[in-house]
């Protein structure tokens, strides 16, 4: 049974991008951010993250960082009873600084790889699923991947995501 999934971009979106993120006591959730994870939840969508993390190639963090902060996010989230399917990141950079995160990755947005690899793990229903980023790089990985890109430009999450999913009673109107 296949579901649609609303996909997130994670700095910008998720939380606020102060540049590179990746100490928990530095994160600041979005407004409306935990609430959306959880409409998304509660439309029976699926909901992932999709973030480029080239911080790791730059050498300012590592990939155990974007881990814990992302253990830390579903923490979190899980206290309003909110959960993310599968958090996707790419450490990667053609110019990296850390010679073995320097590459040209699949994944790495704007090109569809972590929306693609997705795919292959998860049941999608591309054709209603949705992604949420606030840059145009973003957008392009959605349009790559053939989803509809949403450019989220601040304000509150939650409020943009309900007037985007059908609300329960639509679904029950559509059966
Ligand atoms: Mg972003």
């Amino acid at each position: 049974m296949k579901k649609p999934a609303v996909f997130f971009d994670r700095d910008g979106v998720l939380n606020e991008d102060d540049g590179y993120v990746f100490e928990i006591s530095k994160l600041k959730w979005i407004a409306g951010a935990r609430e959306a994870v959880k409409a998304a939840n509660d439309a029976g969508y699926f909901a992932f993250v999709i973030t480029n993390q080239s911080g790791v190639a730059r050498g300012l963090y590592q990939e155990h960082h974007v881990e814990a902060l992302h253990r830390w996010m579903a923490d979190d989230l899980a206290r309003i009873g909110a959960r993310i399917d599968a958090f996707e990141y790419c450490p990667y950079h053609p110019d990296a600084v850390i010679e073995r995160y320097r590459k040209t990755s699949y994944r790495r947005k704007p090109a569809p790889g972590m929306i693609t690899d997705l795919l292959e793990r998860f049941p999608v229903d591309l054709s209603r699923s949705i992604l949420i980023g606030d840059k145009l790089t973003d957008l392009d990985a959605a349009q790559a991947a053939g989803v509809r890109g949403l450019l989220f430009s601040g304000g509150d999450l939650a409020q943009l995501l309900r007037s985007i999913l059908p609300t329960k009673q639509d679904g029950l109107l559509k059966r």
